[in-house]
This record gives C-alpha cells, sequence and structure tokens, in this order.
C-alpha cells in the first residue's frame, strides 16, 4: 500500500526514549501514530540500545550522549541505568534542545517535549525552556496511582499512605486489588520508593500525560528475529500451542529453564519457546537441556531466541502465552484474545499479572516455585481441560471488546485524534 504522507502542521515534537525494548516500542509507534497527524519528530535517545534509524526516515534522530560506558551498568540493573541516564543526559540535552530552538524554523517549531516518565529530567529540560512537558506512561494506567502510594513515613510528602496493617485491604480506584498483592510486598526498597517519588514529581509537573492502553502496530527486536517459528506453527493444530516468552529482560535460574521444560514436555501441548540468549543465569543458550528433554518434544517443542511475538500472538495455532506480564505483551495478547499463564517477575508485571487473572480473569497465575507438575496442569487448565472454559471464552470476548475500541469512533481511535488536537491547542 502507498503511504500517504500527512499534511505538515508546522509543529514538531521532541520524544525521548528510555532505551529498553518495552519502552521503545511503544515511543516509537507513538511517534509514527503523532507523525501521521502532521507533526514532525524528532526522537532524542541515549547511546545506549540505540533505535534503528533506517527503520524510520520519516524521523530526525538525536543520540543523547548518556555515560553509561563510566557508570557501573548493567541491562538486569534497571535502578542504576534510570538513575545514571537520568543524571547523565539532562545537561547534553538540555544543550541540544537551546541550539535547536536558536535556529529553528518559524514553520516548524517545537510544539513540545513527549517523554518516557522514566526519562523525568526531560520535565526539568520542558520546564527550563518554557515547553509543555508530556508524560508517557508505557505501563498501564494503574501504575499512576500504585506509583504515588506510600508507607506511613512518605506521608509528609503529599502521597497516599498507607499503615502497614491495611497492606491486605483493597486500595479504593484499584478495582479491589489488594496494596501487598500489587506491590509485591509492603517493604520496598528505598531506591524504588525514591524513583517513584520523583517520577510522581515529574508527571505532577506535565502539561499531559499520555498513557499506552493500545494494541501497537509496529515492533523493534533485541537479536535477530526467527521467523522460522511461523511456518513451524502452520504445521500444528489450530489453538494447540502454548507459547512461552518472558520479555526483554528476565531471566531464570538452570533450576527454573529445567521444570519449565519438563513442565512443558509432560503438558503434552506443542510448544514455542523464546529463550533469549544470556536469559538462563549462568549459561549461554539453553545447552543445560538434557538429550532427554530434546528426544521427547522433538516435533512438538520448537525454541527460538526471539520471535515475531504479534505474528505468534495473532497465529491461529496459538492457544496460551506463558508471560512474565510486561505491560506491551499483555496488551498484544489481550488484543489477540489468547488466554494467559501469568508469571510475573518485577516492576509492573505483579500488577498486570493481577489484571489479567482476577479482573479480566483471561488466566491463570503460576505463584511460588516452579515445579514441573504445577506447570503441567496449569497448562492444560488453561488450554484443554474444562476447568478453562470460561477463561478462553472471556479471552476471546476481550479480543473482540478491543477491536470495537480501535476501529473508527472506537474510543482509541478517537482519543488519539484527541490527543493530536489536545497538543495543537497549546498554541
Ligand atoms: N517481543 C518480541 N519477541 C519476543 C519477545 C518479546 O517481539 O521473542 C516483544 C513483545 O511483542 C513486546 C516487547 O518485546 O512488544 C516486550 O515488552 P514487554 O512490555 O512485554 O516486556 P519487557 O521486555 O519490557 O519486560
Amino acid at each position: 500500500m502507498e503511504k500517504q504522507e500527512a499534511k505538515r502542521i508546522g509543529h514538531r515534537l521532541v520524544l525521548v526514549v528510555y532505551p529498553f525494548q518495552g519502552h521503545i516500542n511503544p515511543m516509537l509507534q507513538l511517534a509514527t501514530i503523532l507523525h501521521s497527524k502532521g507533526f514532525s519528530i524528532t526522537i532524542a535517545h541515549p547511546q545506549f540500545n540505540s533505535p534503528n534509524h533506517e527503520n524510520h526516515p520519516e524521523f530526525h534522530f538525536v543520540s543523547i550522549p548518556d555515560g553509561l560506558s563510566k557508570t557501573n551498568f548493567s541491562p538486569s540493573n534497571f535502578m542504576a541505568a534510570i538513575s545514571a541516564l537520568n543524571s547523565n543526559c539532562e545537561a547534553p540535552f538540555q544543550q541540544y534542545m537551546e541550539e535547536m530552538m536558536k535556529v529553528e524554523d518559524p514553520h516548524d517549531r517545537v510544539a513540545g517535549v513527549v517523554y518516557d516518565g522514566f526519562m523525568h529530567f526531560a520535565q526539568a529540560v520542558a520546564n527550563n525552556l518554557k515547553l509543555p512537558g508530556i508524560n508517557v506512561r508505557t505501563s498501564a494506567a494503574a501504575t499512576l496511582l500504585l506509583f504515588a502510594v506510600f508507607p506511613d513515613a512518605h506521608r509528609e510528602r503529599g502521597y497516599i499512605s498507607f499503615p502497614e496493617s491495611l497492606a491486605r485491604a483493597p486500595v479504593p480506584g484499584l478495582q479491589s486489588l489488594d496494596l501487598k498483592g500489587l506491590l509485591g510486598s509492603t517493604e520496598i526498597p528505598t531506591p524504588i520508593l525514591e524513583l517513584r517519588a520523583t517520577m510522581t514529581d515529574a508527571t505532577k509537573k506535565a502539561s499531559s500525560i499520555i498513557v499506552n492502553t493500545v494494541h501497537f502496530l509496529e515492533q523493534q527486536t533485541l537479536t535477530k528475529e526467527d521467523t522460522s517459528c511461523i511456518s513451524w506453527l502452520e504445521k500444528q493444530a489450530p489453538k494447540s500451542v502454548i507459547y512461552i516468552s518472558f520479555g526483554s529482560m528476565v531471566s531464570v535460574d538452570d533450576k527454573e529453564l529445567v521444570e519449565i521444560a519438563w513442565g512443558l514436555a509432560n503438558s503434552e501441548q506443542p510448544f514455542l519457546w523464546v529463550v533469549r540468549p544470556g536469559s538462563v543465569r549462568g549459561s549461554e543458550w539453553i545447552e543445560l537441556l538434557p538429550e532427554s528433554f530434546k528426544e521427547r518434544v522433538e516435533g512438538r517443542g520448537c525454541i527460538v531466541k526471539w520471535a515475531p511475538q504479534k505474528e505468534v500472538l495473532a497465529h491461529g495455532a496459538v492457544g496460551g502465552y506463558w508471560s512474565h506480564c510486561g505491560w506491551n505483551s499483555t496488551l498484544e495478547s489481550v488484543c489477540e484474545g489468547v488466554p494467559m499463564l501469568c508469571r510475573p517477575y518485577f516492576g509492573d508485571q505483579g500488577l498486570s499479572a493481577k489484571y489479567v487473572c482476577s479482573v479480566w480473569k483471561v488466566g491463570l497465575e503460576l505463584e511460588g516455585v516452579l515445579e514441573r507438575g504445577k506447570i503441567e496442569r496449569a497448562i492444560r487448565k488453561l488450554m484443554v481441560e474444562t476447568e478453562g472454559v470460561e477463561i478462553r471464552q472471556r479471552a476471546k470476548d476481550l479480543k473482540h471488546k478491543a477491536e470495537l475500541c480501535l476501529s473508527e469512533n472506537g474510543s482509541t481511535y478517537n482519543a488519539l485524534n484527541e490527543l493530536a488536537q489536545h497538543i495543537l491547542s497549546f498554541g
């Protein structure tokens, strides 16, 4: 299909991305939508994990020196990454913006800074330059509230506080989900509390907030996508395959790897399993899987390093998704009507799992120690046994609802048009 160039409206938006896949993907999608509404787009990104510029010739890309090589940073330590990115990128970003605004074309003026909530320094730069700052949340909307909930000691800072005795009480506005379940624990480490406080402060100063509640249209990948799994899926019976992927950051240990493998084998369901290189602690890839497992599942199992996930979830052979419940993966699964087996690890994943299992009731949670018998039973319940019939039906119903939201005059469709109008109203 020929790509239609939208009429330019003489306004430029600068989007600041947080350099991890679950954040880069929705931000580039948002940029694509805003570009289609006539905005010119600049993508400001740290040097680390830079998005591929060639995929988006319509955007202008700017690489912000991030100084990460000078800090003790590893991708698994995301707290260190957030803090280093915020302290290191602010000055170079401010300098770039000042220089750009000095020479800007009057027909292409900067209308605002749209930033990932984790890159909260961008709000300070927007304030300094008297530009509107627009805060983007790539997690569920409920995390906005969740991030403002603090133990008693933080009451004086103006946040929602909770005494320990109330930790199991439902939180108003969070659809009867209990606080401890949401937070993972009521003992939240101080650096995480501080990050949440800083992010909430930036959110309060933002002119607008954009929350990613839509099924986005494109994806970036860390490892080369293995599309051979699609031809493997073609050979499987409808709704028979369990797809397993824990996103771009979660890792497991050797014992968990082996329990997952035998749980899959014993479930007797065909499976498509994404094991990212380096995601099994202490090994390169799947060398720790025993030969007896490989022989047992030959032809019935497909293991890849990275899958075209949206295509996989949309495939008729896929009948269940065992997920870490990253928000993007959760949306992708819901939009394709695939019921989920939830195994959250950190961050907002616990919240998403509670939504999936307790609020929308389109999945089952795998709790406690990972053990093959438990895994086998959960897969069979989710995908084949009568106990899972209602879950499977509700997942189909949610897909239908999501389609209505995305179609013309649906709530998502309208919200995107309103967003473009709202940005223009900043004058
Ligand atoms: N993804 C993919 N192929 C894979 C695994 C993941 O394309 O093999 C994509 C997935 O579709 C999603 C993103 O990577 O868009 C992961 O984002 P999410 O928020 O679910 O999890 P995170 O990686 O941030 O933990």
